[in-house]
């Protein structure tokens, strides 16, 4: 049995924190985990210009609400929710998704929760737990899953490594070259490719 493990931003959906940032005009909010590999680094980055530039987490949420999933990426979604149990594993938090997977049509998604003050203003992070991406496959390895998994970033890395199969979508140019060994895939099309004859090699005739 497949388990589909996807991530979520530069998969499916736009960079939230860079949808953020051309809104507000706050260059340093660009910067993603492309940019700096230490999540706590870029997340402490990102919560301190959210506070010093006086934005909250509404402010956020109506940006996103406006933000709509890739081109292409719901009706790949409904091929892999049709073949595979898919699960959406992101680094992102449930208080920003939330427009988002309405948009995806609510797959299930791992993510984390962020920790908001009586003002709205967004004081800190929950992660749900450490290494949370590659926890996710080993918890479904360890339910004698196979994983399939794909991802464009830095934070993808661990997770496409335990994946039994990992690929990149659309990753930078450092990672292809950093991480040489997870193939590299463009479209929508060539990933659904990859995915069905990963699955044969799994389901094949016994
Ligand atoms: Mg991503």
């Amino acid at each position: 049995m497949n388990v589909a493990c996807l991530d979520l931003e530069g998969v499916l959906t736009p960079e939230i924190w860079i949808a953020f940032a051309e809104h507000t005009g706050i260059d340093r909010l660009r910067d993603t985990t492309r940019d700096e590999p230490d999540y706590h680094v870029l997340m402490r980055q990102r919560l301190r210009l959210l506070l010093e530039n006086g934005y909250g987490l509404a402010d956020v949420q109506q940006v996103i609400g406006r933000l709509e999933p890739l081109p292409g990426a719901l009706d790949f979604l409904r091929w892999l929710r049709e073949r595979f149990q898919t699960i959406i594993v992101s680094d992102t938090f449930y208080e920003f998704a939330m427009p988002l997977m309405r948009q995806l049509e609510y797959p299930t998604l791992l993510c984390h929760r962020l920790e908001v003050d009586a003002q709205g203003a967004i004081t800190g992070y929950r992660l749900r737990q450490k290494d949370a991406k590659r926890e996710v496959v080993r918890g479904f390895q360890a339910l004698n899953y196979r994983v399939i998994a794909a991802g464009d970033s830095y934070n993808d890395t661990d997770m496409l490594a335990q994946a039994d199969i990992g690929f990149f979508f659309n990753p930078p140019a450092n990672l292809i070259s950093e991480f040489p060994q997870f193939p590299v895939l463009r479209e929508f099309d060539e990933l659904s490719d990859a995915f069905a004859a990963s699955a044969w090699d799994f389901d094949g005739p016994n």
